[in-house]
């Protein structure tokens, strides 16, 4: 019998760089945002050469990520699709279902040629003599070092780190004997069955988690510091009910319910602003006649903050509240003391047995995927640059980034940057330049900066702990971004591409 060894990966940085050729356009990431912008830049430039580069072994960024039981959009996946695929399903879909969506538009549009899994971008330097950038990848499977280089590097690469959750350390944790897990990095062959969990969190992937494990669980209690706001929809819109015997083409029926749930998000956004008592009054009322009898709703589901400021988590058909009815469930609103050998103590005092402790804790931030950018040698650090628009970086040339909603669907934003990326390009081609930088003009000189995300506005945790490390945006337009989806709509068609805010050389 013959056996071959296996073939060690080098060590990192001892192997010789290898060039792997020049690409007219390089995107990193294919998350929702990244095969998005590459079925945009094939759509409108079929003669341009493109490479999509993800660190990871298969599609789908997010989704391929989080494999926990239960994972599903918040979102309908009307606006959660892109514009140009029509969804044939239910409003929300589980991960799997996604993945399978976003496999789908792969499949139909050819892009699978394109994509490099296992291609982790470190560094991406700009040379403005040579007007490319040139970037340095390991690759995750053999530890091979490539470089590539690229006119144009359009950056699709979320918003939190894939590899490291966000996982806080608890006061005896080391003595706990039972197990603990992050659904970042859920284990495939978790058995449940008959044990005691409990869930530190309450946001949308303790909701979603929750309902799908409790069947099989003893009980699941979900341990939170503070409230959250819930929203239960039906799983099928009643328009969707509505239209249903009237056959309608795929396409249509896409454009209907993606008007239809635009139309819902953002009354829903413009509330929390306009109308935040109402709107809190209104998610707590609809609570009311899911949970059970004499539950503690003022103390467990009515959180101190405006609706919006944070996620409001979606559990579709109520599931969540019908965990908590049935008893499978409950929750306990306090703070973690520590944890014991079989479970953790609240300040209260109460110990929560537990056999399985989940970490519904969040994310760790990451900018721009943790690549190291230099523009002519210079290390860029990105808390003195300023967004333009919410799709480019001052002082960084060629290039992009999608970066979607909070409020909104992520993926309302991919088709709106990708229309504003072509036509970037499509402006470059038209000058004759091969280099785009946004720059501040005179009268932008003086201008109040202010934070990536302002407080006020959204306060999400995993957005609150990194503002230290993110990018800033200025008091006025074309240097702000986070608007709401039906102001964007209108704006970024429209924005002008000479307008002295960005210097084509
Ligand atoms: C459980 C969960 C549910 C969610 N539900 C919703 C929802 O219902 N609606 C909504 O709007 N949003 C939702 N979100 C937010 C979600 O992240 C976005 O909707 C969207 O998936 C982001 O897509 P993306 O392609 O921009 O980024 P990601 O999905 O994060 O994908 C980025 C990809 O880039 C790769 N990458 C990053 N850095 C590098 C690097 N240096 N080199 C190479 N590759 C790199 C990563 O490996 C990854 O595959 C949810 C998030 C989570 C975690």
């Amino acid at each position: 019998m013959t056996t071959t060894a296996p073939t060690a990966a080098p060590a990192q940085g001892t192997e010789e760089i290898q060039d792997a050729g020049h690409f007219d356009v390089l995107i990193v990431g294919a998350g929702v945002s990244g095969i998005g912008a590459a079925y945009h830049l094939r759509d409108q430039f079929p003669d341009r050469t493109f490479v999509i580069l993800d660190a990871q072994d298969n599609r789908g960024g997010t989704w391929w990520t989080h494999r926990y039981p239960g994972v599903r959009s918040d979102s309908d996946l009307f606006t959660y699709g892109y514009r140009f695929k029509p969804w044939r399903g239910p409003s929300i879909a589980a991960g799997e279902e996604i993945l399978a969506y976003l496999g789908e538009v792969i499949d139909e549009y050819g892009l699978d040629q394109y994509i490099r899994y296992q291609h982790r971008v470190t560094s991406a330097s700009w040379s403005t003599e040579d007007r490319r950038w040139t970037i340095e990848v390991t690759r995750g499977d053999t530890g091979q070092r490539l470089r590539f280089t690229t006119g144009f590097l359009w950056m699709c690469q979320g918003y939190y780190n894939h590899a490291k959750p966000y996982r806080p350390e608890w006061e005896g944790m080391d003595r706990f004997q039972g197990l603990v897990v992050h659904p970042q990095r859920w284990p495939e062959d978790l058995d449940l069955v008959g044990k005691r969990v409990v869930v530190i969190g309450s946001g949308a992937t303790a909701a979603t988690l929750i309902p799908a494990i409790a069947a099989d669980a003893e009980h699941v209690t979900m341990l939170q510091r503070s409230p959250t706001y819930f929203f239960a929809p039906p799983t099928k819109h009643e328009l969707a009910v509505m239209l249903g015997p009237l056959d309608l083409p795929d396409e249509w029926m896409h454009e209907i319910m993606r008007r239809q749930y635009v139309s819902q998000q953002q009354t829903l956004a413009r509330m929390s602003f306009e109308a935040p008592d109402e709107l809190h009054a209104f998610l707590i009322e609809s609570m009311r006649p899911l949970l059970p009898e004499g539950f503690d709703i003022e103390k467990h589901f009515t959180p101190r903050y405006r609706p919006w400021q944070q996620r409001i988590a979606v559990v579709p058909d109520g599931d969540l509240f019908a965990a908590l009815r049935e008893g499978k469930a409950s929750v306990v609103t306090d703070t973690i003391e520590t944890f014991t050998e079989h479970g953790i103590k609240v300040s209260s005092g109460e110990e929560i047995p537990a056999d399985v402790v989940v970490t519904a804790t969040g994310f760790n931030l990451s900018v721009f995927g943790d690549v190291a950018f230099t523009v002519d040698g210079e290390p860029v650090d990105f808390t003195e640059h300023l967004t333009w628009r919410g799709v480019m970086i001052s002082g960084l040339p060629n290039m992009a980034y999608t970066f979607g909603y909070f409020r909104h669907s992520w993926t309302l934003r991919v088709d709106l940057v990708s229309d504003l990326v072509v036509r970037l390009l499509a402006t470059m081609r038209d000058k004759g330049a091969m280099m785009v930088v946004p720059a501040l003009r005179p009268q932008d000189q003086d201008m109040q900066l202010r934070p990536w995300c302002d407080p006020e506005n959204f306060n999400s945790g995993y957005v609150m702990r990194s503002q230290h490390i993110m990018f800033k945006q200025g008091d006025r337009e074309p240097w702000t971004h986070m608007l709401e989806h039906d102001e964007e709509r209108e704006i970024l068609p429209k924005a002008d591409l000479d307008d002295g805010t960005l210097v084509y050389r």
